[in-house]
């Protein structure tokens, strides 16, 4: 008999996939590790379990205990998982920038989900950061997660992601493309690959509204760069302890509508149904594509599914109203005149 003894036993080894007709301008190889074939939909169920476990060691983490974490859901799905399989219980504090659909499916899961205002500054009280940092100091038996600074994070993909994307290229990697938000897969994949070989090239994709890409090129942390943006999972407005800017050679911003019209791109031209930081993710290779040569093979990963986006970058109605349709048929009558 071959079964898994828990479904925690599923995550990882997905599946890397070529790229056929979104990146024919490329004459590189182009592969996309599409981490939506986790259970929990999304990368994010390696680092959450990694974390728990990270946790459990240290003694932070004891039986019964209640996990607390500000997260904007994928890190909230691999937690809930871990903590129906451990026996936990959990909390996530999420931001209202977030699709419904992630709340609704942490529910579903069994999380207890508190949901703050997005655009208030991260020292606010009303934040979602400073929410889960109080949570954690009143629950009793608690443990406040804190995937941005918590170096299991990264310890992760250095251990399982890496290694992975190393073996099945067979070491041949020339260049890993990946969204950056906490900073753990970027790091934690950067650094295995760099140790292996220190030709591999590492670019992150940033958003505008987002600080890396100008940290990263001047070592100023700009609040200039701050603003509001729609595009999610990447970029942030603080340094996460997780991004290694070391590893990391640099940096692409790409816009809220490119990323909203690539997360389409993929779904329809390459039938993979994305999260829409893979439809930035693939932009942002694009807009790089003089780095990338002809006997090169480049890596991207999408971080997680498209279903978590049906009710946003993949509706029609909510593109148009943000102008990121440029034409588009509205009536039967635009139909009949076309
Ligand atoms: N895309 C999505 C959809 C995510 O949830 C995240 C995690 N915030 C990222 C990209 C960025 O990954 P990381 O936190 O490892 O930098």
């Amino acid at each position: 008999m071959n079964y898994a003894h828990n479904i925690l036993e599923t995550i990882g080894n997905t599946p890397l996939v070529r790229l056929n007709e979104l990146t024919n301008e490329i004459e590189a190889l182009v592969l996309a590790k599409v981490e939506s074939f986790n259970p929990g939909n999304s990368v994010k169920d390696r680092m959450a379990i990694k974390m728990i476990e990270d946790a459990e060691t240290s003694g932070l983490l004891k039986p019964g205990g209640t996990i607390i974490e500000g997260t904007s859901g994928n890190t909230g799905m691999g937690l809930a998982l871990g903590a129906i399989v451990k026996g936990y219980r959990l909390v996530c504090v999420i931001n209202d920038k977030q699709s419904k659909e992630k709340i609704d499916i942490l529910r579903a899961v069994g999380a207890e989900v508190v949901v703050c205002p997005t655009n208030v500054e991260p020292q606010d009280p009303r934040s979602y950061y400073s929410v889960s940092k109080r949570l954690a100091e009143e629950t009793p038996n608690s443990w406040y997660v804190n995937q941005y600074d918590n170096l299991a994070n990264t310890a992760a993909h250095y251990e399982q992601t890496g290694p992975e994307i190393w073996e099945q290229t067979d070491g041949k990697i020339t260049h890993f493309v990946v969204g950056v938000g906490t900073g753990g897969t970027i790091s934690g994949v950067g650094r295995f690959l760099k140790e292996k070989n220190p030709r591999i090239k590492v670019w992150g994709i940033d958003t505008y509204g987002s600080v890396f890409k100008k940290y990263h090129e001047t070592g100023v942390f700009d609040e200039n760069e701050i603003y509001p943006y729609i595009t999610e999972g990447i970029g942030e407005d603080i340094l996460p302890k997780n991004v290694d800017f070391s590893v990391i050679d640099g940096f692409t911003k790409v816009t809220d509508k490119d990323a909203a019209i690539y997360t389409r791109k993929l779904a329809r031209q390459e039938g993979i149904f994305a999260g829409n930081s893979a439809g930035a993710a693939v932009k942002g290779l694009l807009q790089l594509k003089e780095h990338f040569k002809k006997d090169d093979i480049v890596v991207v990963l999408f971080h997680d599914h498209g279903s978590r986006y049906v009710a946003k970058m993949f509706n029609d109605d909510w593109m148009r109203d943000r102008g990121f349709l440029e034409s588009d048929i509205k009536t039967a009558a635009d139909l009949v005149s076309r």
